[in-house]
């Protein structure tokens, strides 16, 4: 019998009552466990985060919250091929899917940790050297920058609901703020395995880590000024998030991870089967079939000078054709389902639409060829990829974001760079962008003209092409999020990761005061 998910609030694990929603193997359909959808008492456990997890951490050095990262990453990796095994059964992932986001959570833990270790027994930041305000060197002005005193609420998304849990409470712990955790309900069967784990082996003290499950219900009606939402998801929710009245009224900090139009450049003079188009045959492939192309800084448009359009794409047809689709827990097999009956329907509903504007000129809508699978099972989508004669005549490409295992070709002229970067820059906001080029000219042209729209640019060259990490990695140590619709937010990247949880204070007075009282922060 399936079990029914329960919250862990103030404390304690609470049934959630209401209408319940199933999770669902999306390989096999069978039904792994139901979550009520009901009114929780989300005001009790903000109030408890605030009074009881928030007083712990503040009063914690970094290096100790540091530890408390360690501990989390510990328990976890000790249970890793369990929770390995939960997330290809639930998520429909791979193994090696499975490990990007198992591994990628306790990794980015293991990283925060090693810099509370670095900041050592300090409890708050201190931003920069003395500022001489006046005449006399005595009068000063500094900057600090002190937890906030409210909860970090943390929203996520369906695709990796253990990486997305980690990242994001690594950043919120170690800046000295407790976390409410809500996962995306389709897939929060890991999620709350992890907390399961995290509870039974007291690794946090009470009230640092709470974790709701089912409906966000009335959560955001109780925000006050000093609580944080970091919210991963649609373009759509991210909107409603900031636009709630209680979100407005209390001028509540709002960090939005949303969708996004990956772009990938094949340089102009990039000849065939050179490393740098051997990597972005491969780093394309990956980003189109790795969770099944659920990933928000998977490959969406890949442009190509018109010259090689053909040849660029008989060697990504020829590269996508050695991955085996189907049963994830079968040998040989690279790419699993889609996550659910709706992400099936949506991504279905999408490629409909792209077909509408552009050639589809591999893979059909439906699951194709799979290994292992009954007929009429599980929520599979072969790989598609289109192709555009002319990338300025459309705008589903460059507007509809396809979460699933699809790309489109776009062509471009190799003497009009600023026409590629004006259709690249066409969605409007990405988190990555990738330019795959040994022509230090032409990517620093792209840099310039590009840089604005994306969060991050992934340059790929044949010097780096056997240590390339591709563009689809998030790493703790560089920034992620982007601009426009992609959410305009911003996470990780070192020390910065933690700047959405801490409020920056100007100091000004006597020197030697001010350096006192700076007694228990450190510099940075
Ligand atoms: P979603 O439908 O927007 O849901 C995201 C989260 O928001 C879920 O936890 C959901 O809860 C919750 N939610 C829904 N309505 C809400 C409301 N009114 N108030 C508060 N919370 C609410 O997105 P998704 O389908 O899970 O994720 C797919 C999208 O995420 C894609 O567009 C992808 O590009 C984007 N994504 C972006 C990043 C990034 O870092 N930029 C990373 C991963 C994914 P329920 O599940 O309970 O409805």
């Amino acid at each position: 019998m399936s079990s029914q998910l329960k919250s862990y609030l103030c404390g304690a694990w609470q049934e959630v009552v209401g209408e319940s929603v199933e999770l669902v193997n999306p390989t096999t359909e069978e039904v792994l466990a139901t979550v009520g959808r009901g009114a929780q008492d989300t005001a009790a456990a903000l109030a408890f985060a605030r009074e009881v997890g928030g007083a712990k951490l503040k009063a914690m050095s970094f290096a100790d919250r540091g530890q408390l990262l360690a501990a989390m990453a510990k328990c976890w990796h000790a249970h890793r091929n369990e929770l390995l095994d939960l997330s290809m059964i639930s998520g429909g992932n791979t193994r090696g899917d499975a490990k990007f986001d198992v591994d990628g959570g306790t990794g980015t833990l293991m990283a925060y940790a090693k810099i509370g270790e670095q900041l050592g027994e300090a409890q708050f930041l201190i931003d920069g050297s003395p500022i001489r305000l006046s005449r006399s060197p005595r009068y000063v002005g500094r900057h600090v920058q002190m937890p906030r005193a409210g909860v970090a609420i943390h929203i996520n998304a369906f695709n990796f609901p253990a990486w997305g849990m980690a990242e994001k409470a690594a950043c919120a712990i170690l800046a000295g703020m407790p976390v409410l955790t809500k996962p995306a309900t389709s897939t929060a069967f890991l999620a709350v395995r992890m907390m399961e784990l995290l509870v039974e082996e007291s690794v946090l003290p009470v009230g640092v880590l709470q974790m709701l499950v089912g409906s966000a219900g009335d959560l955001l009606d109780h925000v006050c000024g000093q609580d944080v939402v970091a919210f991963t998801g649609s373009a759509d929710t991210g909107q409603r998030i900031r636009k709630h009245p209680a979100v407005v009224a209390h001028s509540v900090r709002v960090n939005v991870e949303a969708d996004s139009l990956n772009s990938a450049v094949l340089g102009p003079k990039v000849k065939p089967e050179s490393e740098t188009w051997d990597l972005m045959v491969r780093e394309v492939t990956t980003d189109l079939t790795q969770k099944a192309g659920q990933k928000c800084t998977a490959i969406r448009r890949v442009f190509v000078p018109s010259e090689q359009l053909e040849t660029f794409l008989a060697d990504l047809k020829n590269s996508l054709d050695g991955i085996r689709v189907g049963n994830p827990g079968s040998k040989g097999v690279r790419m699993g389902p889609l996550a659910s009956r709706q992400q099936l329907e949506d991504v279905q509903a999408g490629l409909a639409m792209l077909q509408t504007e552009a050639e589809m000129v591999h893979g059909s809508i439906g699951p194709g060829t799979l290994v292992d699978v009954p007929s009429n099972q599980g929520y599979f989508q072969t790989p598609v990829l289109f192709q555009l004669e002319h990338g300025q005549q459309t705008t589903a490409v460059h507007q509809r974001e396809v979460f699933g295992p699809a790309a489109t070709l776009i062509p471009y002229s190799e003497g009009d760079i600023e026409g590629l970067a004006s259709m690249l820059n066409l969605g409007a906001g990405g988190l990555v962008a990738s330019i795959y080029s040994d022509d230090r000219t032409f990517a620093g042209a792209m840099m310039q003209q590009v840089a604005a729209f994306n969060g991050r640019l992934n340059f790929g060259s044949k010097k780096v092409a056997e240590m390339s990490m591709g563009p689809g990695a998030v790493l703790p140590q560089l920034i992620h999020g982007g601009p426009g619709r992609a959410g305009a937010g911003e996470e990780l990247g070192g020390l910065r990761g933690m700047a959405l949880y801490l409020q920056r204070t100007a100091l000004q007075g006597d020197e030697p005061m001010l350096a006192e009282i700076l007694a228990s922060g450190v510099e940075v």
